[in-house]
């Protein structure tokens, strides 16, 4: 460790370690902070995202799947197999595995590019100084040029359901359960409650959801919504809409849960239940007061569109500002701010960041919904098209869910595009490569797709939003 370097970067989660790669790649000397302990009690980089976020949650996703598969699905494609068993530690015991080889490799991408990994917290102090804590409590003062400051989010608690040991639990804990609860209760329909109720579901769980909204995925196009919402329910998932969870009891190995309703008060019975409400920016013990550093008025760091501070030479990347909280979302933020200090002029286009709900099939989309253009009065023209058309997903039996492909009535610029179906995550970054290069329906239909893909299901979308899909009949435009 120095005591002064050209960029110091507070938090190693994906916005943090990638601004803290590239500052080093840039040729600036650079340290990164980050006070994470792994359940070993040992440092460890990669924050939320690779330790109890994205990575641990696939890892569960994609066994839990195939273990339904061999369940369920094997036998509709004519293979036999005989009682399929669950080993839960085993299943843990690689998705850990994962993750410390990932976690391990920012250790190497580090070490490669010249970042100094400084383990213990970082404190921002005025003028681009930073007070560091080491995990023995050793204080040493460090100044910088510049300042990332990257510190993440953790999970909402709610004071209707406070965390016990492991009966109620947020998402980290709903990662860790070392066998499969014959009942699980999860708040919040949102993205990480869909993914973890659908691990457990798969496992062999039941599943209730109670979600406050009336609505399903608010965020995602209406028509994907609701063609998700049926496969999840026929998957076996209990999701109740509106309703507002209000209590939860543990009594002995059990938890009860109250939850109001349009009718009136009701309960649940569970063994575990995962709170799912959302996620906060994470500020404790970042800033000193004369930091000049602000947060708005949801307690989020005040940026902005390049992600600077109201500190000078200060930026803040990832969760801890305004957008959605994604990773690759504080990558790509991470990445701009180390370029602009290096003095280029990258931008961060925040109408091409992708979103993905990693159910089965996968929900994917990026740009305008429908209903919000039709609330904003903006002219559009639509195409979709169903897998149930598409050889390749009915050659893989997976051919449940469509492409919906949104395009501006006038320009034909595609405006958003939306995908319920199989590897929609992988699919929908064709439509991002599109609107970074501001296609037009037109463009994607007439780019040639391999056959049989999937991604043709794309490409006849595109073809369907001027009515001339090859694979279904068209729907005659209105007069
Ligand atoms: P974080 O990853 O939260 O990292 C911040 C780091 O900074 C942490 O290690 C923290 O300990 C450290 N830190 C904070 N304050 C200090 C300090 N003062 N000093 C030193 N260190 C500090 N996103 C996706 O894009 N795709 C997904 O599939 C996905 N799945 C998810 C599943 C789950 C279950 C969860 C919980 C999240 C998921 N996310 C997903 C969200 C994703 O994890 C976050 O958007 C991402 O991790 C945010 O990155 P970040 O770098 O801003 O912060
Ligand atoms: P997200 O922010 O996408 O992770 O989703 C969290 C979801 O939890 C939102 O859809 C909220 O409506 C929902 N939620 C928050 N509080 C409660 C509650 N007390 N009971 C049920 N659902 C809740």
């Amino acid at each position: 460790m120095k005591d002064n370097y050209d960029v110091i970067v507070i938090g190693a989660g994906p916005a943090g370690y990638a601004a803290a790669i590239r500052c080093a790649q840039l040729g600036m000397e650079t340290a990164c902070i980050d006070k994470s302990l792994g359940t070993d009690g040992k440092p460890v980089l990669g924050g939320t995202c690779l330790n109890w976020g994205c990575i641990p949650s696939k890892a569960l996703l994609d066994a839990s799947h195939k273990f339904a598969e061999a369940q369920h699905g094997f036998a509709d494609i004519g293979i036999k197999v005989g009682k399929v068993a669950i080993d839960v530690p085993k299943m843990m015991e690689r998705k850990d595995k994962v993750v410390a080889g990932l976690t391990g490799g920012i250790k190497g991408l580090f070490k490669g590019n010249g970042v100094d990994a400084l383990y213990g917290s970082g404190k921002l102090l005025s003028g681009c100084e930073v007070e560091f804590t080491d995990h023995d409590g050793k204080v040493t003062k460090l100044q910088a040029e510049h300042v990332i400051l990257a510190p993440g989010s953790v999970p909402v608690e709610i004071p209707p359901t406070p965390l016990t040991d492991d009966l109620i639990v947020d998402s980290t804990g709903a990662l860790e359960f070392s066998s499969v609860p014959k009942r699980v209760g999860v708040i919040g329909a949102g993205v990480i409650g869909l993914e973890l109720g659908s691990v457990w579901n798969r496992l062999g769980s039941e599943v209730v959801i109670l979600e406050a909204l009336d609505e399903f995925l608010p965020m995602a196009d209406e028509r994907i919504a609701r063609d998700a919402l049926k496969s999840m329910e026929k998957q076996g998932l209990d999701i109740r809409l509106g309703t507002r969870v209000t209590a939860a009891e543990v009594s002995g190995k059990t938890v009860n849960v109250t939850y109001q309703t349009k009718d009136g008060d009701e309960s649940l019975t569970v063994d575990k239940l995962i709170v799912a409400v959302g996620r906060r920016p994470f500020t404790e013990g970042l800033l000193a007061p004369d930091s000049g550093v602000n947060l708005d008025e949801r307690g989020y760091l005040y940026v902005n569109d390049l992600c600077a501070t109201d500190a000078s030479n200060v930026y803040a990347v990832g969760d801890v500002v305004r957008g959605p909280m994604l990773a690759h979302k504080g990558t790509e933020e991470g990445v701009m701010v180390a370029e602009r200090i290096a003095g280029h002029k990258p931008l961060v286009n925040y109408d091409c960041v992708p979103s993905v709900i990693y159910t089965h099939p996968e929900i994917a989309w990026v740009g305008k919904t429908e209903q919000e253009l039709k609330s904003s009065n903006d002219a559009y023209k639509v195409g979709a098209f169903p897998f149930a058309a598409n050889g390749r997903a009915l050659a893989g039996n997976e051919a449940e869910g469509s492409v919906k492909i949104i395009a501006d009535a006038e320009t034909d610029r595609i405006l958003g595009v939306h995908v319920f179906g199989p590897q929609a995550s992988e699919m929908v970054a064709q439509a991002v490569i599109a609107m970074e290069f501001d296609a037009s329906a037109e463009d994607l239909g007439l780019t040639m797709f391999a056959h049989p893909t999937l991604s043709e299901a794309v490409h006849e979308a595109a073809l369907g939003v001027a009515g001339h899909a090859i694979h279904m009949v068209n729907r005659k435009p209105k007069k």
